[in-house]
């Protein structure tokens, strides 16, 4: 049974830090949209460079190109066995066209709760590799080098900006928080705690999964 992970919360929320780790322990693939949209901006490609100006200024990319992006991530044959979104759906209409999907039928839908002043504090600190676009762990946030391919760790540029670090909060609240409304009646919807550690959110998450049988497993039982 595929394990269908869709991650939702806030910029710096720790997405992707929860991601990474829970795509290891369950060894299936991560899937970022804004790491898909950084990696086409490093490409130049013609969709890469809008993306970067959108990114740049804390806006988001357009509904139909990112369920376009999302639906071809998805039917690669990595995605079959299960998969951890991150970044997506970020409004209503997303998260509409993945119920639509085949693999919408047994989501499991996890929020990181974390409130603003944190995650500001965090999007300042952060740093990511300028080569594979690796969140630097939270315990590695000052290592000059990438853990993982041993690039320079840089600022995000849509992090280094208060006005850029504001609005993205903004647009969180205004397109991707009503999210939390349209999945909260769901069996396999669960929040967490996202400001404790984070092997503490790790743990309640992994345990919070392990709980949530996916609901067409348990329609076949
Ligand atoms: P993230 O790395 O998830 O914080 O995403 C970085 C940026 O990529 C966002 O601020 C948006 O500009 C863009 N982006 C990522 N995912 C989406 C999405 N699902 N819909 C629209 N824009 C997105």
């Amino acid at each position: 049974m595929a394990l269908n992970v869709v991650m939702l919360g806030p910029p710096a929320s720790g997405k992707g830090t929860q991601a990474v780790r829970l795509s290891k322990a369950r060894r299936i693939p991560k899937i970022s949209t804004g790491d898909i949209l950084r990696e086409a901006a490093q490409t130049g490609s013609e969709l890469g460079l809008r993306a970067k100006a959108l990114m740049d200024r804390g806006e988001l990319l357009g509904d139909s190109e990112m369920i376009g992006i999302v639906k071809g991530r998805l039917a690669r044959p990595d995605a079959v066995s299960g998969f951890i979104l991150d970044g997506f759906p970020r409004t209503v209409p997303q998260a509409r066209e993945l119920d639509g999907m085949p693999q919408g039928e047994s989501l499991v839908v996890v929020d990181l709760a974390v409130p603003d002043g944190e995650l500001i504090r965090r999007m300042e600190g952060r740093r990511v590799c300028r080569t594979c676009a690796a969140n630097a762990e939270p315990d590695e946030g000052s290592a000059a080098a990438c853990s993982r391919c041993g690039g320079e760790m840089v600022t995000r540029a849509d992090d280094g900006d208060a006005d850029v670090r504001q609005h993205r909060l903004e647009v969180y609240a205004r397109e991707s928080k009503p999210l939390l409304d349209y999945y909260r009646g769901r069996a396999t919807f669960r929040s967490i705690n996202g400001a404790q550690s984070p092997d503490r959110v790790a743990a309640e998450l992994m345990a919070e999964i392990d709980g949530m049988v996916p609901v067409n497993t348990r329609r076949a039982q």
